[in-house]
């Protein structure tokens, strides 16, 4: 009598695990879907006041080393970047080398500079450090 009690319990319990493996692998699969979308529509940006990448703690930190050169943070990839007049004080996209406007999004046919990997001919296009 126990011993069916306890087979009927596993049973319940490896039913449920099943159907509860199911849902989660569904629900995994919208996550993928809603995941990617996001990583195309957000490409980092490193901002045009301290040259860190913007939602990186070291953005606009308090404490950052200000560069006496560009007056960037000491350090960041837009440090010393002599980007065009255009572009200084602005924001620019680390995607494509663009300046990035809050509505930015890469140019699907720019051309990917061998050099340093953003669009060729972008403002940021090999100026930006290592
Ligand atoms: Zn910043
Ligand atoms: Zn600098
Ligand atoms: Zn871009
Ligand atoms: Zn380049």
């Amino acid at each position: 009598m126990n011993l069916l009690r306890w087979t009927s319990l596993v049973t319940i319990v490896v039913v449920m695990t099943l159907v509860g493996c199911g849902g989660g692998a569904s629900s995994g699969d919208g996550n993928t879907t809603a995941d990617a979308a996001t990583e195309t529509a957000t490409v980092a940006v490193f901002c045009g006041k301290c040259g860190a990448e913007k939602g990186n703690e070291s953005c606009c930190a308090a404490d950052g080393a200000v560069c006496e050169s560009c007056g960037l943070h000491k350090g960041t990839k837009l440090c010393c970047a002599a980007l065009a007049d255009e572009a200084k004080g602005k924001d620019i996209c680390s995607g494509c080398g663009q300046v990035a406007e809050a509505t930015h999004t890469c140019a699907v046919d720019g051309v990917k500079c061998e050099k340093c990997g953003l669009h060729e001919g972008s403002v940021a296009c090999c100026k930006l450090k290592g």
